[in-house]
């Protein structure tokens, strides 16, 4: 392991640009369930899987009742009260050092912003915040 970590750190020291890609195991050690995993949301209720995948079509035939469900939602309240890891502040104090560019994650429980990364692709979006369908403007949640 510790081989592992010294070419790690070569690497990264050598690489022009680069930059930290996330998934829900940098997440799990703050308290954030993963899908996959022996513990996972979906290893545990494959049926929440497949509801995950109609949660947009939800949303678009109903959005009152997509809103009144959601904000109910035990695993949103989750992802809102959580804290960042050392995993999350070690990957802000690479940003701010210059020796990664950005975080780019799957994440949606905004651990890496609070951290303090500035340059952060969330390709799944976050839990703080909302994008208009019709204009397409994102705005912060503000506690939702
Ligand atoms: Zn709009």
């Amino acid at each position: 392991m510790e081989e592992l970590i010294s070419k790690a750190a070569e690497d990264l020291a050598r690489a022009s640009h680069a930059v930290a890609l996330t998934g829900a195991g940098i997440s799990t050690e703050s308290g954030v369930p993963d899908f996959r995993g022996p513990d996972g949301i979906w290893t545990k209720n494959p049926e929440m899987e497949k509801k995950a995948y109609q949660t947009y079509h939800t949303f678009l035939k109903d959005p009152v009742a997509y809103w009144k469900e959601t904000l109910k939602n035990p695993f949103r309240k989750t992802l809102l009260a959580v804290r960042p890891n050392p995993g999350h502040y070690a990957l802000a104090e690479l940003e701010r050092t210059g020796a990664i560019k950005a975080v780019i994650s799957q994440n949606v429980d905004n651990l890496h912003r609070k951290a303090g990364s500035q340059r952060i692709l969330e390709y799944h979006g976050s839990v703080d915040k909302l994008r208009c369908l019709s204009c397409g403007l994102r705005h912060n949640r503000g506690g939702l």
